[in-house]
């Protein structure tokens, strides 16, 4: 493949568009398109992705195609490109006949510079020649996470794109995305079949101005004391009118009744999801863009398309599906630059409600096994995350890859902000690994039998019929943590799962079990490495406590802990190469046995190799996600991998 081509000069057809300069990272994606002749951009909403195709398009001869889901967006820029004197059009299915053939031929006399394409017409043949009769020089997949079943927006119309573009190999190819993770990255290079040298940028992620926070509470009223008080200090008083707040609510119950509860302390809210009219929801909608509603209490159904510039909060009574579909909902606080609060509450009772949503939602639509189980670690890393004890911009920065925007300390976060004022040791760490064990041997006994309720009454040592019935409650295990409240063990249990030492299993009611790696930890084989939960204060039972949201202490400051306690991506720097030659090893692999990338390997098991380092097989086996078929089809060629890695000795 020809790497350096002529990069031609850009800032001429920049004029073209009416801008003056370029948006940081801009530039940089022009260069690396022109000379690699392939780029998977990634950069958020709004970002200014559309300008890395649509400049080119000015350069280069012939029509270039650009393949997009969305038709209003299509719509939209074709207008907006018309509108500067650029010839543009878009095809889709919603297209008149009459219009559409119109549109086709002027496509086939060569009249358009750029014409947007629906991925429903890709698959006809007709379309494929007309294609290969064009002249196209580039074609740019806008959305392109669109293509990875481990995306959380896999639309099946999207593995047409693959064989569209082998059947066009001299024409560059420029995918877009506002979000992808390592994994689905790799999936994205892999399903378009563009070659693992294929260049990745990832840019424009940091939000400084947004003061991230992650509480988790006992109850729900906690919660609803952390929500009331993270609006009004967002809002002010309900007659200051300083901006708006988005509350996400798991469900349409939960949004209907927090609705209810602003209202009734003053605020003009309204509630928002699927269950609504399309009247109401548009009023809503609408009343929100217009300023005039203060607080919407919503499921994730609200948001598309909502770019109100002073949200000032946007807060979760309940934790999102993953860290992206996370980001993506606390990205529209704060759009004018301005301060603005993420604040997310959760607590243990979401995990069991998590897995019981996803696995009802595989009944629905039939998803394969692996498909849940990604789904659950995608929500098991926001867990991770939201426990974390290290600065949450940097920590969700260094999840999607964007290292040249981490801050090394935000200063503005709950984290921050704590590790400012000191964190308090209170258990120091032979107790703490003692602790670990214990709830990791309870977690052993009920393995599989009970769930997490029964096993912490087993922990706690409270009478229960179940646990009698098991058996259990002569165990030596009963009661050997009475000493500690029920709320703060079910925090240690909640982190064991996260750690991926225990699990939930599915079936008729989540039960608690133990991993291979939760039994290496119990063995001693494994450092036990957990940062506790704080201990409750004294006399900080009341749901409600004077203290605003920020000022509540819910997760000790961890700092130094190796390994399974750390933030999702927080790997050490040092084991960044291991981690990019191992991602470089799944794509050949995924590529050669013609599976996804995350069949081969989840990031979250790359990560934990390249932290861990196994120099044999058999310490491979204690690697996240590596079971004994994995292990005897990879073994041999990771640990080479890990050898042969430049790193930590010993
Ligand atoms: P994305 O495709 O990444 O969601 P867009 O390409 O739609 O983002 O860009 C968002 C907005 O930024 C658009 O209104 C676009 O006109 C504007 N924009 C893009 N590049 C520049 C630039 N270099 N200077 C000024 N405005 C820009
Ligand atoms: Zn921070």
């Amino acid at each position: 493949m020809p790497v350096t081509q002529h990069v031609p000069d850009f800032q001429d057809a920049l004029r073209r568009f009416g801008f003056t300069e370029f948006r940081p990272g801009q530039r940089d994606a022009l260069e690396s398109l022109f000379t690699h002749r392939r780029l998977l951009l990634v950069a958020p909403t709004g970002g200014g992705k559309s300008l890395t195709y649509q400049l080119p398009s000015l350069l280069l001869p012939g029509t270039t195609l650009v393949i997009s889901p969305l038709i209003s967006l299509m719509e939209n820029q074709a207008d907006a490109l018309q509108a500067r004197g650029i010839a543009a059009t878009y095809l889709a299915n919603t297209l008149p006949e009459a219009e559409a053939r119109a549109r086709l031929s002027g496509l086939r006399e060569g009249r358009y510079r750029v014409a947007y394409v629906a991925p429903e017409r890709l698959p006809f043949p007709g379309f494929r020649d007309l294609t290969r009769s064009l002249d196209c020089p580039l074609i740019a997949v806008d959305e392109a996470h669109c293509i990875s079943q481990w995306g959380h927006d896999f639309r099946p119309d999207y593995l047409q794109i693959g064989s569209f573009l082998r059947s066009l190999p001299a024409t560059m190819v420029l995918a877009c995305t506002a979000t992808a993770t390592p994994v689905v990255r790799d999936d994205i290079i892999a399903q378009l079949g563009l070659g693992p040298d294929t260049p990745q940028i990832v840019r424009g992620f940091a939000r400084p101005n947004l003061a991230l926070r992650a509480t988790q509470v006992a109850s729900l009223a906690e919660g609803r004391g952390i929500v009331d008080d993270t609006i009004d200090e967002a809002l002010g008083g309900p007659g200051e009118r300083r901006g708006a707040v988005i509350l996400y609510c798991m469900t349409r119950k939960d949004s209907e009744r927090e609705a209810e509860r602003q209202r009734a302390r003053g605020w003009n809210a309204e509630a928002y999801h699927a269950g609504r009219s399309g009247a109401d929801r548009t009023d809503v909608q609408s009343r929100f863009a217009r300023g005039a509603l203060q607080v919407v209490a919503a499921t994730t159904a609200f948001g598309m398309g909502i770019d109100r510039p002073d949200v000032r909060a946007v807060i979760h009574l309940s934790p999102s599906s993953s860290i992206e579909a996370y980001y993506q909902e606390v990205g529209r606080a704060g759009r004018d630059g301005e301060d603005a609060i993420g604040q997310m509450v959760f607590m243990t009772a979401d995990m069991p409600r998590r897995r019981n949503l996803i696995e009802h939602g595989r009944a629905e639509n039939g998803a394969a096994a692996e498909v849940v189980e990604h789904q659950w670690g995608q929500f098991l890393e926001l867990i991770r995350w939201a426990e974390g004890g290290s600065c949450r911009h940097d920590a969700i920065l260094r999840y999607f890859g964007d290292e040249a925007e981490t801050l090394h300390g935000c200063g503005r976060c709950d984290n921050c902000l704590r590790l400012a004022s000191g964190g308090r040791a209170e258990i120091d760490g032979g107790e703490r690994d003692e602790i670990v064990k214990k709830v990791l041997a309870a977690v052993s006994l009920v393995d599989g039998r009970l769930g997490l309720k029964a096993t912490v009454k087993l922990l706690r040592g409270e009478p229960d019929d179940r646990l009698e019935r098991a058996g259990l409650s002569r165990r030596p295990a009963f009661g050997c943590l009475s000493r500690y409240e029920e709320g703060w063990i079910s925090r240690v249990v909640q982190r064991c799962i996260t750690a991926g030492w225990a699990d939930i299993a599915r079936g008729e009611y989540p039960l608690l079990g133990i991993t291979p790696q939760g039994r290496a930890v119990l063995s001693g084989k494994r450092p036990a490495g957990l940062v506790l939960p704080a201990l409750e204060e004294p006399g900080r039972a009341a749901p409600r406590s004077a203290t605003r949201g920020r000022a509540r202490t819910d997760a000790r400051v961890g700092r130094g802990e190796a390994g399974r306690g750390e933030a999702p991506g927080e790997i050490a720097a040092a084991s960044e190469p291991l981690f990019a030659a191992l991602r470089g090893w799944r794509l050949e692999q995924a590529r050669s046995e013609g599976v996804p990338a995350f069949v081969v390997a989840s990031d979250r098991t790359l990560r934990d190799i390249a932290a861990t380092r196994p120099r044999t097989v058999a310490e491979l086996l204690d690697c996240y996600g590596i079971g004994a078929q994995k292990a005897e089809r990879y073994g041999a060629a990771i640990v080479d991998l890990v050898a042969r890695s430049p790193g930590r000795t010993g």
